[in-house]
């Protein structure tokens, strides 16, 4: 699957590794898409009659996939046939070459019908010649992406998702905390807040962002910072926690999974940090490639209870919440 893989797109990969995986098949093949794609989008068929070419099996129900007990015997991580690998490339292309931002359901049949000679010769006998699919392409890129491209061309990343089940969500929780002394930089969410104090710490101490950075590798199943990021690495010395962040997200994207939210809040007695919550979520949302609006920030005092109370830390907690 590929990082600007829609919704739908997503769920036919799901579908076609189902089918596979329920015929015993040692590769997701082409006619294993199709069948998502039928699965995923009836209607793209609706005027076609495709008899019984990449059929689901009636057996194979969203509610037994959604079953634990039963989804097990889909989780063995079946590979994409070479054919399959070309579809889904040609699927990445068709998307920009009909100017749709994301890849569809529709630019998997697009995919499908130019990698796959036998079903490129198949499926204008059950009515649907290259001719159709292009219009389909046409129809429903238009449909799913009204507001055009933006022209921009992005790198297409291939990932292995993380569960069976067509979409989860997965959420994950982070805690940081970091002394404070005089004469340091306060960092936090990538900015630098003018303040008398920093944090002491092996990297630029960023609370915020190594929070984040914890949630969204809890989320991933990854581990934690200290993993990745360890201390006693001179690597890291005086690193920019955005780096970190940066490293994180094609972690994430391999995976097929995509940041839906990120909610953290910031534990300090002082400065004001209100003031300086968009300057942060406009560098969080850059490092990790969302939406400033995908990025949720809060900021709390302890009162003047203990350390932090005491201006003598800082801290932070997040929760990310992951979907894929
Ligand atoms: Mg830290």
């Amino acid at each position: 699957m590929f990082e600007h893989f829609d919704e739908k797109a997503r769920r036919v990969v799901f579908w076609a590794r189902a089918v596979a995986g329920l015929l015993d098949e040692s590769s997701i093949r082409p006619l294993h898409l199709l069948a998502g794609i039928r699965k995923e989008m009836p209607r793209l068929f609706k005027k076609v009659d495709l008899g019984s070419l990449g059929r689901v099996p009636p057996r194979l129900s969203e509610a037994e996939l959604r079953n634990p007990a039963s989804a097990s015997k889909f989780s063995t991580a079946i590979p994409l046939s070479k054919e399959s690998k070309k579809a889904l490339e040609l699927a990445g292309q068709a998307s920009r070459k009909f100017g749709s931002e994301t890849t569809s359901a529709v630019h998997v049949l697009w995919g499908v019908f130019h990698a796959d000679a036998k079903l490129r010769k198949a499926l204008p006998k059950k009515g649907l010649t290259e001719k159709a699919v292009e219009a389909l392409c046409r129809q429903f890129s238009a449909f799913e992406a009204p507001g055009g491209t933006s022209g921009v061309i992005r790198p297409i990343v291939s990932c292995t998702p993380v569960s069976a089940v067509a979409t989860s969500s997965r959420s994950g929780i982070g805690y940081d905390l970091h002394r404070l002394a005089e004469g340091r930089k306060l960092i936090l969410g990538g900015i630098e807040v003018p303040f008398e104090k920093g944090p002491v710490g092996h990297s630029d101490g960023d609370v915020l962002s190594h929070a984040i950075c914890d949630a969204l590798l809890g989320a991933a199943g990854l581990g934690d910072i200290g993993t990745h990021f360890p201390d006693t690495d001179p690597k890291w010395k005086g690193a920019s926690s955005m780096v970190f962040l940066e490293t994180v997200r094609p972690m994430l994207s391999e995976r097929c999974l995509r940041i839906a939210h990120i909610d953290a809040v910031i534990i300090a007695e002082k400065p004001q940090l209100g003031p300086h919550f968009p300057a942060m979520r406009a560098a969080l949302a850059k490092a990790l490639g969302v939406g400033a609006e995908q990025i949720n920030l809060k900021a709390k005092t302890n009162e003047g209870v203990d350390a932090i109370g005491r201006g003598e830390a800082i801290a932070a907690q997040a929760v990310a919440t992951l979907e894929g």
